[in-house]
C-alpha cells in the first residue's frame, strides 16, 4: 500500500468523492480518500436528497441548478446510475413570505433556472392532490427531483477509481500534521502515516476534529433531522411533485411507486450521541400537516424513518476553502440539510480550487471561511433556513 499520495482526501460523503472524481477528470491521478467507515455512512446515506434550486443567494441556486444537470445526466458523465426521479418541485409559503418568495424566484430566473411564481388553481393543474387554501405565494420547479444520495457517492468513488484513484474504508485520519504551516502528512488511527502536501477535510460533522488543532473554530454545529416515511395509497394517489412546506417547516417527497418520505426537525445533539430514530409525537404531528396537504394521504400508514444530522454554519451556508494559515489543507464542510443537491458542483469548484489556486466555474467568495470574522454572513429570506 502506497505511503504517500499527491492529494488525500478525508471523508467518503458525496462531498469527499465528488471532489475526488473531479480531481481526477483534471489530471489528479494520485489521490487517495480516507473513509473512517464506508461511503455514504454519515449524513450522506441519510439524505433525503431532494435537488431543487430555490434559495435565497444566487451562489447556493447557481450551485443547485447546475448540480441538478449533472446529476440528472449522471450515467452519461460518470457511467454509474445516478437514480435521478424528475418529480417537479413546489414551494409554498404564507403570506408575509410572499415578496420574499417572489424576490427568489425573479433571482433565481435571471441566472437561467426554470421556475415560476404560480397561482393556487396552476398548482392545482399540475397536482390536483395537493390542497393549498392557506398559500400566500407558491412557485414551482418543473425540473427539480431527487436522486439516490448512496448511488451517487459510490458512483464518484467508482468513477474515480476507474481514473487511477484510492478509496480506504473503514480507515478513520486521527490528525492533518503540519510543520511550518505547510502539510507534511495525514496520519491514521491505526498509526499509519501518508505522506502528502495537500490534504482536504470533507469530514461531515466530524469535521472539527480535525480542522480545530490547527486553529480553524468555525462553529459546525451538529442538528439532528427527522426522515419519516408513509405508505402512500398506490391507487388513489400514485404520485406527487416535491413539496417544500415553508408554511407549515416541512418538506415531503415521493419514493419509489408507493411511499412519501417526509422531512422534518432541527434538534441541537452531539455527534456521537443521539437518537437515531424518530419520535412519535413528530411523527404524528408531521403526518397532520401532511394530510392537510395532501388528503388522500390520509388513507396511508406510518412505515418508520430515522434520523440524521446537518452540520450548521452560523449561516447554514458550507465553507468552501482554504484553512488559513496552514498552506496545502483545504476544507468543504458545513453544508447543513441542503448539501446533496449541491455536491457535483462542489466537487468541481473544490478541485479546481485545489488544481488552480481558485475555483473558475462559479465565484465562491460568498462561501469563504473568513466571511463569520467578517459579519458578511449569507441570509435566507426566509426564517426557516434549512428551505432557503
Ligand atoms: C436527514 C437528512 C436529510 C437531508 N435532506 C437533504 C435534501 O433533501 N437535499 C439536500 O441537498 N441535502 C439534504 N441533506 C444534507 C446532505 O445530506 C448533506 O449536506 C451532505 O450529505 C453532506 O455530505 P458530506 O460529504 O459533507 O458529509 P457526510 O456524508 O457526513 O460525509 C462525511 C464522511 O466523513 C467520514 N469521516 C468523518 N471523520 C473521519 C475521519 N476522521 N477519517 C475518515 N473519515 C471520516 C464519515 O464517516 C462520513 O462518511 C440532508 C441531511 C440529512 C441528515
Amino acid at each position: 500500500m502506497n505511503n504517500t499520495a499527491e492529494v488525500v482526501i478525508i471523508g467518503g460523503g458525496v462531498m469527499g468523492c465528488s471532489i475526488l472524481y473531479h480531481l481526477t477528470q483534471m489530471g489528479v491521478r494520485d489521490v487517495l480518500l480516507l473513509e473512517q467507515g464506508v461511503l455514504a455512512s454519515g449524513s450522506t446515506g441519510r439524505s433525503q436528497a431532494i435537488l431543487r434550486m430555490h434559495y435565497s443567494n444566487p451562489i447556493t441556486s447557481a450551485m443547485a441548478w447546475q448540480s441538478l444537470k449533472r446529476y440528472r445526466d449522471f450515467q452519461d458523465e460518470t457511467g454509474h446510475p445516478s437514480g435521478f426521479t424528475n418529480t417537479g418541485y413546489a414551494v409554498i409559503v404564507g403570506p408575509e413570505d410572499r415578496d420574499a418568495m417572489e424576490d427568489n424566484v425573479a433571482m433565481q430566473r435571471s441566472l437561467g433556472i426554470d421556475t415560476s411564481v404560480v397561482s393556487p388553481e396552476d398548482l392545482l393543474e399540475i397536482a390536483p392532490m395537493l390542497n393549498v387554501p392557506d398559500a400566500g405565494g407558491i412557485a414551482f420547479e418543473p425540473q427539480s427531483g431527487y436522486a439516490d444520495p448512496y448511488l451517487v457517492t459510490v458512483g464518484y468513488a467508482e468513477a474515480a477509481r476507474e481514473n487511477g484513484a484510492q478509496v480506504r474504508q473503514r480507515s478513520p485520519a486521527s490528525s492533518v500534521d503540519v510543520e511550518d504551516g505547510k502539510i507534511r502528512s495525514v496520519t491514521l488511527q491505526d498509526g499509519s502515516v501518508i505522506h502528502t502536501e495537500t490534504a482536504l477535510v470533507a469530514a461531515g460533522p466530524w469535521s472539527p476534529r480535525l480542522l480545530e488543532p490547527h486553529g480553524f473554530h468555525i462553529p459546525l454545529e451538529p442538528i439532528r433531522h427527522q426522515v419519516i416515511m408513509v405508505r402512500r395509497p398506490e391507487r388513489t394517489l400514485p404520485s406527487h411533485p416535491i413539496v417544500g412546506d415553508i408554511l407549515q417547516e416541512l418538506s415531503f417527497r415521493p419514493h419509489s411507486t408507493d411511499l412519501t418520505v417526509i422531512g422534518v426537525g432541527e434538534d441541537s445533539v452531539t455527534v456521537d450521541d443521539y437518537s437515531q430514530g424518530v419520535d412519535p409525537e413528530t411523527v404524528k404531528d408531521s403526518m397532520a400537516k401532511l394530510v392537510h396537504r395532501m388528503p388522500a394521504i390520509a388513507d396511508g400508514y406510518f412505515r418508520g424513518g430515522w434520523s440524521g444530522l446537518f452540520t450548521i454554519t452560523p449561516d447554514w451556508h458550507p465553507i468552501l476553502d482554504r484553512v488559513p494559515g496552514v498552506d496545502g489543507l483545504f476544507c468543504a464542510v458545513g453544508f447543513s440539510g441542503h448539501g446533496f443537491k449541491l455536491g457535483a458542483m462542489v466537487g468541481q469548484l473544490m478541485a479546481e480550487m485545489v488544481t488552480q489556486g481558485s475555483a473558475s466555474t462559479l465565484d465562491i467568495t460568498p462561501l469563504r471561511a473568513s466571511r463569520f470574522e467578517e459579519g458578511r454572513l449569507l441570509t435566507s429570506r426566509y426564517r426557516y433556513n434549512v428551505l432557503a
